[in-house]
């Protein structure tokens, strides 16, 4: 196991300065996803850790050591792509077996660890096929595995699962997280999708533009989101904004935080709790099964609402209340003034 630290680093292509200055501390046995958009510089982070693309300026460390000339093969990382590597003419076997070749264990110890690791990931029926005959989960797995042999103190996963249909993806999510916690290896894991963000991390690390916006545990980036970014990139549908019409403030709340009620029953309502409402149509009705998604416009705004009853139409007239302890204000610096 070990801890990562970004200490004022900055990396630039030729030119262009992608990360400024960055400062960020990955704990020892922590799963940390980075989470960003593309081009937010997650696989440039991720790179520098392996050794694959040394910083500009400032230093990385792994275990609070330095780490800027000590080669890739030595850092005691390992890292699983997008585009996995492995043999379409080596079996499972050989792919898993293939990192240890080089460095001179003996067959018996050899066999063991390919298949103790082979158990680990649930390959151990499927050693002696060739990739071609394996799922696109099971080859995902050969290459964890392959990564796993090496007994890295930090595995690095760029992408890992976006090759992977929408069903396996979910299912291979739950199968890392077991895997890190059997492990207990300090997992970095880039990602732009904000879903996989919130279910795997431990801690999310989320960038723009080469910054870091928020970094904390996903509970308290989707309820305390610290600046307008945060609060829209996590979450679906995200975060309602409005202009409060003073000075650049805005407001903001979840879809799923927001009720509906016909219009002229809400009338008879006199309000009592204190809540933010607006009178709106409904414009479009999305019926997901356990809940259905409206978009409400009123005037020139437009909100999601996420709601459990399926009771409005297109064309309806709405009021669309939030009570006011679930609106979050945006200040003109971005900074969340408490409600
Ligand atoms: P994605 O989700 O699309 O993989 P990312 O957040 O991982 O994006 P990076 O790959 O880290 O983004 O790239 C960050 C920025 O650095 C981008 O603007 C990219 O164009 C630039 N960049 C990355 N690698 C190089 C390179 N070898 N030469 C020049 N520019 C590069």
């Amino acid at each position: 196991m070990a801890s990562i630290q970004f200490v004022n680093v900055s990396k630039a292509f030729e030119k262009n300065a992608v990360i400024q200055n960055l400062n960020l501390t990955i704990e020892d046995g922590a799963f940390t996803v980075l989470v960003g958009p593309s081009g937010c510089g997650k696989t440039t982070l991720l790179r520098m850790i392996a050794g694959l693309g040394p910083q500009t300026s400032g230093q990385v460390l792994i275990d609070g050591k330095d780490v800027s000339r000590i080669p890739p093969g030595q850092r005691g990382v390992a890292m699983v792509f997008q585009n996995y590597a492995i043999y379409p003419t080596m079996s499972v076997r050989e792919n898993i077996e293939f990192g240890l070749r080089n460095n001179k264990i003996p067959k018996a110890e050899r066999v063991q660890l390919v298949e103790s690791i082979s158990e680990t990931v649930g390959l151990l029926d499927y050693l002696d096929r060739k990739p071609s005959a394996l799922s696109g989960g099971q080859r995902q797995r050969v290459a964890l595995a392959r990564a796993m042999v090496k007994k890295p103190s930090v595995f690095l996963m760029d992408e890992p699962l976006s090759n992977l249909d929408a069903k396996l993806r979910v299912q291979m999510r739950i199968e890392l997280i077991e895997l890190h916690k059997k492990l207990g290896t300090t997992f970095v894991y880039v990602t732009h999708d904000q879903v996989e963000a919130m279910s795997m991390a431990d801690t999310i690390v989320l960038m723009n533009q080469g910054e870091i916006q928020q970094e904390a545990p996903p509970h308290e980036i989707y309820h305390q989101p610290s600046n307008l970014f945060t609060a829209q990139f996590i979450g679906v549908p995200s975060m309602n904004i409005g202009d409060l019409g003073v000075d650049g403030v805005k407001f903001g709340f979840r879809p799923e935080n927001a009720g509906l009620s016909a219009a002229t029953a809400a009338r008879e309502h006199s309000g009592l709790t204190p809540h933010y409402s607006l009178q709106g149509t409904i414009v479009t009705r999305e019926m997901l099964g356990a809940e259905t998604i409206y978009q409400v416009r009123s005037r020139d705004l437009s909100f999601m609402v996420k709601s459990p009853e399926d009771a409005y139409h297109v064309d309806q007239e709405v009021v669309l209340g939030v009570e006011a302890s679930k609106l979050h204000f945006f200040g003109a610096d971005e900074l969340r003034i408490p409600a």
